[in-house]
């Protein structure tokens, strides 16, 4: 006999195991989180050392949601007593020009987010012996920047969850899904039965998704990262304390972000956004990584860094075309809601974007308005099957 849930979860990733742990504060009932791998897995979106979080953002919308975020991965580091988040500062430049650079600065501006605008000579007194900017560029300081640890945060996360009431099952990996007020979950290790459900699947969305009857939007993206990890000559120099987050905007888009020494002494992290497309069942299979793509950076914007990279690390962006993610309601079954396709930004944000999740799933008025994240945004491309 299945056994029955109030409302099962599929895919521990950070949003999955974030709108877990908001289901059971918000009194969801019994609440099962089911994940194909072993927790804590490298082959999704959510793993690995760090993570950059700021407000820098050129949406306004995204400003006000990273309010509630730091409020509530504050709630999470104190709840689960392990820090997770180092104010770094984070530095945005690209040319003067750069559209995404003006559109961020003026968000900031509006919003009243502290901020300094500096030119790349200001940012070069501050960071002499680190960056080597062209004068033709400019920057933005966001003093409330920083990092996250990434697995870390998923760890403490889904503890919290666990030990508020809540079941998470690893190894199970969800191979149908027949909906219906009462909706039936068969895995690989066994079935289930929950009168609600939410699919927060990352890189494997469209696959479930497209099960359901859903087609997620034509040129939804599933891109393979690079994370590469370069050794420096003064490490003192690129620590949290000495060297803040660095994202570089110009006209190929997010080129590349960079990080202070966290995950591995003496090895600065810089890397390019996204790059090829994957099947993310054969991520890892005869691609080699493209260090070429990054390389030039490397030489041309930082100094005293090595030009051949120490560490290779492989991770998944998901990206939807306008790269805001979709949380929405199935279209045909308003007991199933879906997070999916978020981009570059979907951790910092994940305490929030669980909880708007959450809210759709138990159907309460969210704390946010969900207009930019609708699937029907690309409603020329996306529908029922
Ligand atoms: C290299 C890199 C750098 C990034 N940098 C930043 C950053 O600086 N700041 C920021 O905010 N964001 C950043 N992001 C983005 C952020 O990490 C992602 O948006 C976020 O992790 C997405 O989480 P997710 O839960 O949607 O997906 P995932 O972490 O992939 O989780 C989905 C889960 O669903 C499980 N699953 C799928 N199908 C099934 C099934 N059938 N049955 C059971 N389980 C299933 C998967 O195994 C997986 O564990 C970065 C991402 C990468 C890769």
């Amino acid at each position: 006999m299945s056994q029955s849930y109030d409302v099962i979860v599929v895919g521990a990733g950070v949003v999955g195991s974030s709108t877990a742990y908001n289901l059971v504060q918000h009194g969801a009932g019994k609440v099962l989180l089911l994940e194909q791998f072993s927790s804590l897995h490298t082959r999704g979106s959510s793993h690995g050392g760090s993570r950059i979080t700021r407000r820098a953002y050129n949406k306004p919308f995204y400003v006000h949601m990273m309010d509630e975020a730091y409020r509530m991965w504050d709630q999470i580091e104190r709840e689960g007593k392990t820090k997770l988040y180092t104010n770094t500062g984070i530095l945005v430049f690209g040319p003067r020009t750069s559209p995404d650079l003006k559109k961020t600065i003026a968000s900031l501006h509006i919003n009243e987010v502290e901020h300094e605008v500096l030119t790349a000579e200001e940012a070069m007194l501050r960071y002499p012996h680190q960056l080597d900017l062209p004068f033709d560029h400019k920057c933005v300081f966001e003093r409330d920047g920083g990092t996250l640890l990434a697995t870390k945060a998923v760890s403490v996360i889904q503890r919290l969850f666990t030990e508020g009431g809540g079941e998470l099952l690893d190894g199970h990996r969800v191979k149908e899904i027949a909906p219906g007020p009462i909706v039936r979950v068969t895995t690989n290790n066994g079935d289930f039965t929950t009168r609600r459900l939410v699919v927060t699947a990352g890189p494997w969305a469209p696959t479930i998704m497209a099960q359901l009857g859903v087609k997620l939007p034509f040129k939804f993206s599933i891109r393979r990262a690079e994370v590469f990890y370069w050794r420096v000559e003064h490490p003192e120099l690129y620590s949290a304390d000495t060297f803040p987050s660095v994202i570089l905007y110009d006209d190929t888009h997010h080129p590349f972000y960079a990080m202070p020494i966290c995950e591995y002494p003496g090895l600065v992290k810089i890397c390019p956004y996204a790059t090829v497309c994957v099947d993310p069942d054969s991520r890892d299979e005869q691609i080699s990584p493209r260090v070429e793509d990054i390389q030039p950076y490397v030489a041309k914007y930082f100094k005293g860094v090595s030009t051949t990279p120490s560490i290779y690390e492989a991770c998944i962006i998901t990206k939807t075309p306008d790269e805001h993610p979709i949380i929405d309601r199935h279209p045909g079954h308003s007991n199933i809601v879906f997070g999916a396709g978020f981009s570059g930004h979907g951790f910092k944000l994940s305490p929030v974007m669980g909880k708007l999740l959450c809210e759709l799933a138990m159907d309460l008025p969210p704390s946010h308005d969900l207009t930019p994240f609708r699937l029907d945004r690309f409603n020329k491309h996306s529908s029922k099957l």
